[in-house]
């Protein structure tokens, strides 16, 4: 036997019994969602500001690219490479904490955001919110996005609400802001199939608030992001979280985060590729508010996931970790229920 012969049985020999297989370089990026940035605001949906400037010198230091959430997309639609590491960093609502707290600390690290606005309060210019000309002076840094115009529950609202709620937020933002990118966080990052249907028919991206990392397979009409607010914004939560990989997944079933008949709804789950045996036995999933749930594998590159209890009224999810290659980094995806 020559001796590339044995290097080549010997790295098949390798790759055979190495726990975790060599994938290509991962091409995805963290998306974080902020809202308040605020010592004293409702601790869900605050940041303090000291702990955001904590999140911008870790995202430096530790080489982060924090890109703008529009060439992040074009980038996943397209298929072009993104950086390693790649961050956006987003917010929702408009509030006017965005201003005056995160907006000095985006320029003086010089790294760009995207908010997320609900045109009504706005235009009636609540004392808490920003005011256009406040959302204009942030331009460039900072991108304005459609967050409906009165941040309703986008589920079980008739065609008409919906289209309101969308279209007429979009056509509020083309007029102050000039631009007119067809971007849509969902208000609480709730969705039925009417709201869903009418953004993909209208051509938009649209964005969720289950945790999870923005892929080239990503379902672009509910893309996960991070949420950075209350005790999910402590450094170890956001160090965590940064670092995250997407699930290989090719398709999950139901797409609907509703559900009725079964409380204890299954979600089946379809991997890009076959896992190796470690991965498989280091695949785990919680459901909020319980504890593991059951898992039954169909191969290596199937799973169905259900609860042990019923789902609680309102929002429930379904988190999904499995280890990646380098120590410290998970594979990462969520699931949100809603029982009405
Ligand atoms: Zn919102």
């Amino acid at each position: 036997m020559n001796l590339s012969k044995i290097l080549l049985k010997l790295l098949v020999v390798i790759l055979i019994y190495t726990p975790f297989s060599s994938h290509a370089l991962e091409n995805d990026c963290v998306l974080l969602v902020y809202h308040r940035f605020s010592d004293d605001g409702p601790k869900s949906t605050s940041t303090s500001p000291e702990i955001f400037k904590q999140h911008l010198e870790y995202l430096k230091n530790n080489n982060y690219s924090v890109l703008p959430l529009k060439n992040v997309i074009s980038s996943l639609q397209s298929k072009e490479s993104l950086p390693s590491n790649c961050i956006s960093l987003t917010a929702d609502d408009g509030f006017l904490s965005i201003y005056t707290e995160a907006y000095p600390l985006l320029v003086e690290y010089q790294f760009p955001m995207s908010v997320f606005v609900s045109t009504n309060p706005i235009d009636k210019k609540y004392a808490s919110m920003m005011t256009w000309s406040q959302l204009r002076e942030m331009a460039p840094l900072v991108d304005i996005y459609n967050h409906s115009v009165n941040h309703l529950h986008l589920v079980n609202q008739s065609a008409q609400i919906i289209e309101d709620e969308i279209l007429s937020a979009q056509e509020r933002i083309a007029t102050e802001m000039s631009t007119n990118d067809k971007f849509f966080a969902y208000p609480y990052g709730e969705f039925d199939d009417s709201s869903y249907s009418y953004l993909k028919s209208e051509g938009y991206i649209a964005f969720g608030q289950q945790s999870g990392v923005a892929s080239q397979t990503s379902d672009f009409l509910n893309i996960p992001r991070f949420s950075m607010s209350g005790p999910y914004a402590q450094m170890n939560s956001f160090s965590l979280k940064v670092k995250t990989l997407a699930m290989p997944i090719e398709s999950s079933d139901p797409r609907s985060m509703i559900f009725s008949g079964d409380l204890m709804p299954v979600l089946n789950l379809n991997f890009s590729r076959e896992l190796t045996s470690y991965e498989k036995s280091n695949f785990s999933c919680y459901v909020s508010g319980q504890d593991k749930v059951n898992l039954k594998w169909d191969g290596l590159q199937s799973v169905s996931i259900w609860p042990n209890e019923p789902l609680a009224i309102g929002r429930s999810r379904y988190n999904c970790t499995m280890p990646y290659k380098e120590a410290g980094r998970y594979y990462w995806f969520s699931k949100l229920w809603l029982r009405l």
